[in-house]
């Protein structure tokens, strides 16, 4: 199968490796960081696992012309790029090429259509986790399940496919008929964790040890529930709070994404997680105060530093 990864950070280069490693497969990592392109095309990509580097053999590019369109495109980049990065590497993507998401934040699956349309999408959630070291080299930090979803919830054949072959690749494929609740489940983990652990510079399993943080997550929380509640999504935790919480201290030493793209001065992916719920909110006229603070301290955060 000839794959492409949009966006070749830490997850696309989690993925796009572990896919080129099964026989038959040709994978293209599509990355703006000509550096990290570079390094890949030269020493191939190199993942860290269990302190060992193994080499993958991708192939990476700047530029999707070169590359031409593929029968499996995997989007990659952080949320807030997903548009762009998608219209700039229209090349990769044919009438019958499919697509699929395992990004964070609510809205990926609406972005991605806008461009290539709806038939061809398909989404889920992943959780495993990867962080980059360097131009070529990166750490695979940990494996979970890879659920994915036809949006209409059928059981296709490519769906199929891909879950069989996200297995075979290590990285435990799972089918879902329940995408758009897959979606939030995550969601409204970022909801409770990300901001709040952004904003006050701790690692997760804080949120559990000081009732200020363990208060203000709950409320974060109930606020999104009583949104995706209103929308009609089926949620798949019966506590989702519970969940939330379980999540926080099963990775109680992780510093989260937000924060490191604070600590780093980065852009961060606040619009499309505690954002989305207030922008959801506003639609089915449920208050979201508190996911609005936490919006507004991140967007503050994710400034420029200031002389
Ligand atoms: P990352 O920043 O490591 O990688 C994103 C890559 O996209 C970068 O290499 C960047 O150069 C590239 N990029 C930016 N604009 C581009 C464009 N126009 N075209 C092509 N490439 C472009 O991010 P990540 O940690 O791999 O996260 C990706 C997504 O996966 C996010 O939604 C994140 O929330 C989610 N996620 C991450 C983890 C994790 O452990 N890192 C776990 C679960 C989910």
């Amino acid at each position: 199968m000839k794959i492409a990864v949009v966006g070749a950070g830490a997850m696309g280069s989690l993925y796009g490796g572990k896919l080129s490693a099964i026989p038959g497969n040709e994978v293209y990592m599509l990355d703006v960081w000509k550096d990290h392109v570079d390094a890949i095309n030269e020493n191939g990509l190199l993942m860290e696992e269990d302190g060992e580097f193994i080499k993958y053999p991708v192939k990476a590019s700047t530029d999707a012309s070169t590359v031409g369109v593929c029968d499996l495109v995997l989007v990659f980049v952080k949320s807030t790029l997903t548009k762009t990065a998608v219209e700039n590497n229209r090349a990769v993507f044919g009438p019958d090429t499919l697509v699929l998401t395992l990004q964070n934040g609510l809205g990926n699956v609406d972005l991605i259509a806008e461009v290539v349309g709806e038939k061809n999408i398909i989404a889920g959630t992943t959780a495993c986790g990867a962080n980059m070291i360097g131009p070529g080299k990166m750490r695979h930090a940990g494996t979970g399940a890879t659920i994915i979803g036809e949006l209409t919830g059928e059981k296709t054949e490519r769906l199929q496919k891909v879950v069989d072959m996200v297995t075979e690749a290590g990285l435990m494929g799972q089918l879902s008929t329940n995408v758009t609740g897959l979606i939030w489940d995550k969601l409204i983990v970022n909801v409770g964790i990300n901001a709040i652990c952004g904003i006050l510079d701790r690692q997760n399993g804080k949120l559990l040890e000081y009732p200020e943080m363990e208060s203000l997550m709950e409320a974060a929380v109930e606020e999104a529930i009583a949104v995706a509640k209103a929308k009609g999504v089926e949620l798949g935790f019966a506590d989702p709070l519970a969940h939330v919480k379980d999540v926080a201290k099963a990775t109680g030493a992780n510093v989260c994404s937000m924060l490191a793209d604070v600590r780093a001065h980065r852009k961060t992916e606040i619009d499309m997680i505690n954002g989305a719920i207030v922008r959801e909110g506003a639609k089915v006229g449920v208050a979201t105060p508190v996911n609005m603070v936490l919006s507004k301290l991140i967007e503050n955060l994710q400034r420029p530093v200031e002389a």
